[in-house]
């Protein structure tokens, strides 16, 4: 059983020295378990946060603790009734081939799902993030500019159609120009600005000529900066992550923009708001389940899934996500 355990907290950006894979025979289940086989292990940006001891919504990983992380997996062996060898289940059994588990909060899957990595992507957390942020804090209305941020990956990439399908008009920020494009003309965006332009700003505020009534943050930094001043009066903000300051090890060098970001919310009356998605919305994942499930047999949804062969894989992907490396949802297929 290869495991990767967390063997020193980052300083900064994680380095391959943070990651240490180890092996060792693979575990039996005891009365009232079940032993899961990884087929997929979904990277999140979230992972960052677990790796350090800063305090947060979630406990940290413990050092020489295997890193957390969303799977699919089989049952492959089971003491528990409530499931069969052969299941196969959405769980949370981290960074390894095999987990024991009790059962508790493993959901079995549709035996005959066509691609059971949605369940990691479009049809699981990030889709739901996307939704529910959008919908929930966004409030967007039909001729609403929407602006979003990391368009072209997980959460994003979804957010910009739902908000397309609700009758906005969507620009899409991300880095470098294959991914923008993709933004536009695969997943239909009206426009998408590259942020590694240099003259990104100025292209954006080009792109919002009626301002920005919703942007959806999930970036900070630079990115950030270049939205402020375009808000509309009554914008909203649905605050998602911070991609950019993951790896700060301290607040940024001045000037001090507080007040210019206080400033603008009182003016303009403006609601930020953060989200963590499934303390504050698990009780509305059906409801999601639903509509994201219909947009998809319509065709109204598409995605994009970035496949990294390989558990050992792991450390690097993840490092690559934390630099916008990932095209698409990044997911480790980790049972060859
Ligand atoms: P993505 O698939 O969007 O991958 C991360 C992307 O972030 C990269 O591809 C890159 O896109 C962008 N990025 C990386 N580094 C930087 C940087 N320094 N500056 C600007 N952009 C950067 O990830 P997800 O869709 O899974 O997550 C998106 C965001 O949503 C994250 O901030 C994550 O923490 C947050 N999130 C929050 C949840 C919640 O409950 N609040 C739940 C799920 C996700 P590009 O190259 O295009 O710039």
């Amino acid at each position: 059983n290869r495991q990767i355990v967390l063997n020193s907290r980052p300083v900064g950006a994680p380095t391959p020295a943070d990651f240490r894979l180890i092996e060792s025979a693979i575990p039996t289940p005891a009365a009232g378990e079940i032993l899961l086989r990884t087929t997929y292990l979904s990277l999140d940006p979230y992972m960052r946060g677990r790796m350090s001891d800063a305090p947060s919504y979630a406990p940290p990983v413990a050092l020489n603790d295997v890193m957390v992380g969303g799977t699919i997996a089989r049952v492959a062996a089971s003491n528990n009734p409530q499931f069969k060898v052969g299941d196969l289940v959405l769980s949370y059994s981290g960074w390894q081939d095999y987990a024991i588990s009790n059962g508790e909060g493993v959901n079995i899957l549709p035996a005959d799902m066509a691609q059971p990595s949605m369940a990691l992507g479009v049809l699981g957390m990030p889709g739901f993030t996307a939704y529910m942020g959008l919908l929930d804090i966004g409030q967007p209305k039909a001729g609403d500019t929407v602006v979003v941020a990391a368009a072209s990956g997980a959460v994003g990439a979804i957010v910009g159609q739902i908000a397309k399908l609700k009758g906005c008009r969507v620009i899409g920020i991300a880095g470098g120009k294959d991914k923008c494009d993709y933004v536009t003309n695969e997943l239909g965006f009206d426009l998408c600005i590259d942020r590694k332009d240099p003259d990104f700003a100025a292209q954006l505020a080009a792109a919002c000529p009626t301002g920005i009534d919703v942007y959806f943050e999930s970036v900070g930094g630079a990115v950030f900066d270049a939205v402020l001043p375009l808000l509309n009066v009554g914008a909203r903000i649905p605050v998602c992550g911070l991609i950019a300051h993951y790896n700060d090890q301290q607040l940024p060098a001045g000037p001090d923009r507080l007040g210019l970001l206080m400033g603008t919310l009182l003016k303009k009356r403006i609601k930020m708001q953060g989200f963590i998605i499934f303390d504050d919305y698990g009780h509305r994942y059906g409801e999601f389940f639903s509509a994201m499930s219909q947009w998809l047999s319509e065709g109204k949804i598409k995605f994009k899934e970035d496949l990294v062969q390989g558990l050992e894989n792991a450390p690097e992907a993840f490092m690559g996500l934390l630099e916008g490396k990932n095209f698409g949802k990044l997911i480790v297929r980790v049972e060859q």
